[in-house]
């Protein structure tokens, strides 16, 4: 039998992403949501999370596809009722909270699941594995894209914790942590924040690598046009491309699922910190330059 979900935020992921995947998988089963004001054809809606956990104890797993700043709230809420909790990414605004969620979930019993589903898109496990035999002398990440395309009118983009180029650019900080076989710590970062916001359009960011090799992102929300998202990477004895598309996404969140099924059904808990420990970083270390103002 089917796993009763209930998702959370019914915004532009939800509807691009997780109800596909949600619908595709045999193991879960759409049991309700909570939206304050959307809702999906045929699927019960609560306005509140808490009238949604005291209605359908039945359900055991929340998948949270609402904006970070709102997120650890709702979480300790479902963590607290008993319920199996799915993070979209970023898992939170601060290391903290989301520190102190693991430690919530793991006294509660139940698994806790810090997704990042660029991880899973195709090419990443065996670049990992090509990774492993080699040493690394470069690793440059050019991740940009059109904020108007890929975030219209989102204002929560621009408030603290939203990101800013940070919200598409911890996917590609999600993948350079998942596939390089040794930690890298930021030593240096520059943030273009437009005069009118709170948060970054353009970043350039320096890691120190244990074998001293280059490590370097440029994330920019000025690109007109296609997207730019690839990872070119050289070693001792050959070099790896790595580009990455929207169209990879699909497979990416019917792979979060399944991972999500077995740490529910495992009763584990699943939270990598280190892309947003990245990013906190570049906020704590990053020389700024007030940029134009940005409009949508
Ligand atoms: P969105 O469409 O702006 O918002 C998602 C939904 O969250 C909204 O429709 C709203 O749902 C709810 N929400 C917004 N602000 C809220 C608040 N203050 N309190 C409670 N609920 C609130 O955002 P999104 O693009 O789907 O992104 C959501 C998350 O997914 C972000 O963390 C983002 O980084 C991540 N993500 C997005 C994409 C993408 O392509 N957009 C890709 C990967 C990951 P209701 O009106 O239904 O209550």
């Amino acid at each position: 039998m089917s796993r009763q979900i209930a998702l959370v935020g019914i915004g532009k992921i939800a509807r691009d992403q997780h109800i596909p995947a949600i619908e595709a998988d045999p193991e879960w089963s759409l049991a309700a949501t909570v939206s304050r004001h959307a809702s999906v054809d045929g699927v019960e809606n609560h306005r509140t999370l808490d009238a949604l956990l005291a209605a359908r104890p039945d359900i055991d797993t929340i998948s949270l596809a609402i904006p970070a700043q709102p997120r650890f709230d709702y979480a300790r809420l479902a963590i607290e009722a008993g319920r199996h909790v799915m993070l979209e990414k970023p898992p939170g605004v601060s290391m903290a909270e989301c520190q102190n969620l693991e430690v919530l979930a793991r006294r509660r019993g139940v698994s806790l699941y810090a997704t990042w589903h660029a991880r899973h898109a195709e090419g990443i496990a065996e670049a990992r594995d090509w990774l492993a035999t080699r040493t690394v002398k470069r690793l440059q990440i050019h991740w940009k894209e059109d904020v108007r395309m890929w975030h219209p009118g989102q204002e929560w983009v621009w408030e603290p914790g939203g990101l800013g180029v940070f919200d598409p650019g911890i996917n590609a900080l999600s993948i350079m942590t998942g596939i390089l076989p040794v930690p890298v710590h930021l030593t240096e970062a520059t943030l273009h924040v437009p005069a009118n916001r709170q948060t970054p359009i353009a970043a350039s960011l320096c890691f120190h690598h244990p074998d001293g090799a280059e490590v370097q992102a440029e994330f920019d929300w000025r690109q007109s046009g296609d997207p730019l998202w690839e990872i070119m990477i050289e070693t001792d004895d050959d070099s790896l491309d790595l580009s990455f598309g929207a169209a990879s996404m699909d497979i990416e969140y019917r792979r979060l699922y399944r991972h999500m099924a077995q740490l529910v059904g495992d009763a584990t808990v699943d939270m990598d910190l280190s892309p947003l420990t990245h990013v906190a970083d570049a906020f704590m270390l990053g020389r700024r330059i007030s940029t134009e103002p940005f409009f949508f």
